[in-house]
This record gives C-alpha cells, sequence and structure tokens, in this order.
C-alpha cells in the first residue's frame, strides 16, 4: 500500500482508520521517512522534572486532581530541583521541562520565575527551559518568559468543546475557550508553542482526532505532546471506564494503536514539527515509546523529578519510571533510542524546525 500525504480531514480519518498489519506498518514507514527528511533522526531529550503535585483542577481523568484525597500532595525544595537541573545540564540533556498542577496565587508564579533564572543561570543559558504549568494570565507568561523560558505545552486536550465538557467539572473554572485563549497568549508572547490531546477517550470518534490534528494546524502548533489516556482508578473517567469493562488487554492495545497513528499521521500532515513520544505510550506497552519514534516522533521526555517523589506524581496508573533514579533512566533511555536506530541530540536544545520555518 502506497501511503500518501494527506490534505483533507477525511485523508486524515481514512488514515486513522487503518488496521491491517501491513497497511499499519506501511503507515509508521512512511512517517519515518518523513520524519527523516525534515526533523532527521535525532531524537532531542526534554528531561521532565514533575516539581509539585498541588492543584486547583479538577479535570476527571487526572490522578493528581484536587479530589482525589488519596493523593499525598508535595512541593519539591528548591535546591532539590535545581539539583536535578544540574545532573541534567552535566549529563547533556539540552533542556529540561518543569511540570506541576495548576496554581495561580502570586507565591506559585514567583517560585516558577525564580526557578527558571536560577536554572538558566547554573548552566550558564546552556538548558532549554519548557514550562508545562498550565492556565495562566498572559502577564505571567510574559514574566516567565522574560525570565528564560521558550517553551510552553498546554494541552488542549481535546478540540472538541462538547467532548472537553465531558471530562472537566462545569464549575466555571474548565473552560475549552480559556485553554484556547492561552495558547494564542503563549504565540502572542514569542514562546515556541506546545499543544496535544490525550487519546482514546470515552465518547472521542477518529473525527475527534483528525480535528485536532486539524487544529494543530490552524493553530500553527511547533511541538505536540500527545499520548493515549490511561485509566486512574480513582477519577471519575477511570472509574466509568472501568465498570464500562472498557480497560481490557484488547482495549489498551487500540488505544496505544490508536495513540501510534496519531503520531504517524501528525507526522505526515505536519513534517517539520517536533512530536514527542510520550512516557503513556510505554504504560500502555512495554517498548511504546521506541514504537512512537519509529512512527515518527523525535523528542523524548526522561523523567527527572526527584525519586522520592515520583511516586506522589501518579497521573495514571502503571506509569512507568517511578522506580527509577535518573541514571537508570538515562541509561535506559538512550537504549531505546538505539534499538530505533536514531541519535540523540546530545547537549542540543532541538527547537522546533517549524517554529523557524515561518518567521
Ligand atoms: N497541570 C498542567 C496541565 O494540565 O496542563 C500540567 C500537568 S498535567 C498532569 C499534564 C498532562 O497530563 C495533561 O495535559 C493531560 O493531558 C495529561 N494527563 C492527565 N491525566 C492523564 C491520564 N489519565 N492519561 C493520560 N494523560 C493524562
Ligand atoms: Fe491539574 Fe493538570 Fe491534572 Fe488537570 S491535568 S487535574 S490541571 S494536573
Amino acid at each position: 500500500m502506497t501511503i500518501s500525504q494527506p490534505k483533507t480531514r477525511d485523508d486524515l480519518i481514512a488514515l486513522l482508520s487503518i488496521t491491517d498489519p501491513d497497511e499499519l506498518q506501511a503507515l509508521y514507514d512512511a512517517a519515518y521517512a518523513v520524519k527523516a527528511a525534515n526533523v532527521g533522526r535525532v531524537v532531542y531529550y526534554r528531561g521532565l522534572v514533575e516539581f509539585s503535585n498541588y492543584c486547583i483542577k479538577d479535570c476527571k481523568y487526572c490522578g493528581i486532581r484536587k479530589s482525589n484525597d488519596e493523593v499525598e500532595r508535595f512541593d519539591t525544595p528548591r535546591d532539590d530541583i535545581l539539583a536535578m537541573a544540574r545532573w541534567a545540564w552535566e549529563n547533556r540533556y539540552g533542556s529540561l521541562t518543569l511540570q506541576s498542577g495548576e496554581r495561580q496565587d502570586e507565591a506559585f508564579i514567583d517560585y516558577v520565575e525564580g526557578l527558571v533564572r536560577d536554572i538558566k543561570d547554573l548552566s550558564h543559558g546552556e538548558l532549554g527551559l519548557t514550562l508545562c504549568v498550565g492556565e495562566q494570565t498572559e502577564d505571567t507568561y510574559r514574566r516567565w518568559f522574560e525570565a528564560g523560558a521558550h517553551r510552553y505545552l498546554l494541552r488542549i486536550e481535546t478540540s472538541n468543546p462538547d467532548l472537553y465538557a465531558t471530562l472537566h467539572p462545569q464549575d466555571g473554572h474548565h473552560r475549552w475557550q480559556v485553554r484556547k485563549d492561552c495558547l494564542d497568549s503563549l504565540r502572542r508572547i514569542g514562546y515556541q508553542v506546545g499543544t496535544g490531546d490525550m487519546i482514546g477517550l470515552p465518547g472521542q470518534t477518529l473525527g475527534d482526532l483528525a480535528d485536532d490534528i486539524l487544529f494543530y494546524r490552524d493553530m500553527d502548533i511547533d511541538m505536540i505532546g500527545m499520548g493515549p489516556y490511561v485509566v486512574h482508578h480513582n477519577t471519575p473517567v477511570g472509574k466509568q471506564v472501568l465498570a464500562g469493562g472498557l480497560d481490557s488487554d484488547e482495549e489498551k492495545r487500540r488505544r496505544l494503536e490508536l495513540g501510534l497513528k496519531m503520531i504517524a499521521v501528525t507526522r505526515l500532515f505536519l513534517p517539520d514539527v517536533n512530536i514527542a513520544a510520550t512516557t503513556a505510550l510505554q504504560a500502555l506497552h512495554p517498548l511504546g515509546r521506541e514504537l512512537g519514534l519509529k512512527a515518527g516522533a523525535n523528542v523524548l521526555m526522561p523523567i527527572v523529578t526527584v525519586p522520592k517523589y515520583r511516586p506522589q506524581y501518579l497521573l495514571y496508573d502503571n506509569k512507568p519510571c517511578v522506580d527509577e533514579v535518573p541514571d537508570q533512566c538515562k541509561n535506559c533511555i538512550s537504549a531505546r533510542v538505539a534499538s530505533v536506530g536514531d541519535t540523540i541530540g546530545l547537549g542540543q536544545w532541538g527547537d522546533s524546525p517549524h517554529f523557524f520555518h515561518k518567521k
């Protein structure tokens, strides 16, 4: 089967509908060839520091939502975060991503701003910095940009506002339009803007997923961090999925396959963006992230969270790498990249070529 570049919504849906194993392989091979030609066979690291699990939000799928009182909350002390940042810099990780639950109070905003400055200082400006700390005002985003962060990741979760509404409380604090407006603010300020979706959500159609890819194009997105939805047992969506018998091995395999198809089809449609092979792929399959690289992804986010806090940052069940320390993660992940035949862009920021193409 010859896979040609998708141009329309129908083309996207047709590719996302493939299930025949030979056709699937042809899809992944075509996407890998497009990756090689446009962003190279080089994988860039963004060491992921999950520095706090306090959150003011209550997203119905997420294990650290504020109503989950099984979670022991933590804030990583500043010095511990800086030690992890130093480790990442010394190990030539190129970039770091700071991620946490969402908070909008002044103390948090100051704290993140200080962290960004300190990490830039300790690495003599060498570590690239991505933030992934939720919805904020344009002023806040600007402060952090001026402190030295240059990329921001805010998943739209789904481009379908009606589906979004089923996944979030209708309390005025979880509004799809606000999230989209945040992406516009980030673009105006000058960030490299990342977004993404969760794949295989209850009620989500292939049309929704095709629309997510069109959303990435229409929003002129530079980097995409998307991944399969994975059940957390103590959340409303997780309970609904478990009660409906929709978390069988067959269902997990289907969600993994859909996640890989989304990477491949997005790569074919948007050849020069950065696409991450996310940890959620590995939660569904031991080789999930390698498969993601083979399907067209070119970014990995090795976990650099302080080991003692990892068991408290569980967005979903069976999260991988929870028991490992950074050195183990580093060795494991470089072996994974080598097994695919890609090389690692050590010490490089690995910015999205798309960001520079549109200048
Ligand atoms: N709080 C910030 C936010 O929501 O943008 C950043 C951290 S949040 C934990 C990062 C991402 O985790 C979310 O955008 C969401 O897509 C993902 N996530 C949460 N629960 C998940 C689940 N059960 N399965 C897969 N991904 C999940
Ligand atoms: Fe909080 Fe982000 Fe989880 Fe929503 S997805 S509950 S904002 S950490």
